[in-house]
């Protein structure tokens, strides 16, 4: 790693922990938000439900006045979802304008569109960090977000992006368990950390993994222990397909703002609480704080778990689930 890369890296962890520190002081802020500028995606997983193949992407101008607002919030990491970020034509100044609140600029993409030049102007814009999720080694009628047709961006990645990279493999779903395996292995060879997901069936319950993809799942996470994410066993109990027991902070310390500028639980709980980003108030934010979420114990969604562990040493929630609020289980897109 280069002298540069270096010291870019020494300020982003500074910035980071920076964050956690004003996250511990108080819990009247959001964390994190996930924001999507467009719905497109280039790829159609059939297992996803975040994606169309039609709309058009979010005005710069209208993406800037919902960061401005995250920012009035307080929000520490903005992550840019989608559809596929890499299909809006503003991205840079989407991230730019992150950059400007004072938050940590993330993009969860498939990577698909990463060119050197591209890379060299996400550098420039000012990325923090950014995810690709690998589900398997040989594209297949489920999923091309294949290590075979990504290998090379990940290669470009290497050599020009001067942001974290993470690479997120992924067990379950029907995927041969053994690429999680070689997608961990080629992230940490190429200096990326490496994390690894579950994808459930969609039936609704937490199923222990089967015996072959278990002994994947305790590879792949015996590889990746130095990875930043890797704490929580949050995922072992998903693993083994019991329930969770843990108080989600989504709508407060986590939001996921959706295309049309509101602001909802997170990706698969959109409708709650469903209101206009710019009237969110830190009032909003406290009050969800303390509302329990009913799909908690099967939910697997592990960015907001993460999230919500900065709190799980204080404040029992007191305010019953919404009653529009399901308790249906969940199936990991990202
Ligand atoms: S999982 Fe990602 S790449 Fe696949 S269709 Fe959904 S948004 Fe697109
Ligand atoms: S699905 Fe998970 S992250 Fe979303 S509101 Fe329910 S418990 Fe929270």
């Amino acid at each position: 790693m280069t002298a540069r890369r270096r010291l870019i890296g020494a300020a982003r962890k500074l910035r980071e922990l920076g964050s956690i520190g004003s996250a511990l002081a108080s819990t009247s802020h959001p964390y994190m938000a996930h924001i999507v500028p467009m719905r497109r995606c280039n790829l159609a997983c059939t297992y996803c439900n975040e994606f169309d193949d039609h709309s058009d992407p979010v005005p710069l101008a209208e993406m800037q006045r919902r960061i401005d607002e995250l920012g009035r919030l307080g929000t520490s990491v903005i992550t840019i979802s989608g559809g596929e970020p890499l299909l809006h034509p503003d991205l840079d100044g989407i991230i730019r304008r992150i950059r400007k609140t004072g938050a940590i600029a993330g993009m969860i993409t498939n990577g698909y569109l990463l060119m050197p030049e591209r890379i060299q102007r996400l550098n420039r814009a000012g990325l923090d960090h950014l995810q690709i999720s690998i589900d398997n080694v040989m594209p297949d009628a489920v999923s091309k977000k294949s290590l075979k047709v990504l290998d090379a961006k990940l290669k470009m990645l290497a050599e020009h992006a001067d942001f974290h990279v993470n690479i997120n493999s992924v067990v379950g779903g029907g995927t041969p368990p053994e690429d999680a395996y070689k997608v961990s292995t080629r992230a940490l060879e190429l200096g990326f950390s490496s994390t690894i997901g579950i994808i459930h069936d969609g039936s609704g319950q937490l199923k222990p993994l089967g015996a072959a993809e278990r002994t994947v799942w305790d590879k792949v996470r015996k590889l990746t222990r130095r990875s930043y994410s890797r704490f929580n066993h949050f995922q072992e109990a998903i693993a083994n397909g019991q329930p969770n027991d843990w108080r989600c902070r989504a709508g407060a310390r986590y939001l996921y703002i959706c295309e049309n500028g509101l602001v909802h639980y997170c990706s698969q709980k959109r409708g709650n609480p469903g209101v206009p980003i710019a009237d969110y108030s830190r009032e909003d934010v406290k009050r969800e704080f303390l509302t329990q979420k009913g799909c908690a114990p099967n939910c697997t969604i592990s960015c907001v778990h993460q999230v919500s562990y900065i709190d799980h040493w204080r404040a029992p929630q007191t305010n019953p689930p919404r009653h529009n609020h399901d308790t249906s289980g969940l199936v990991q897109i990202h």
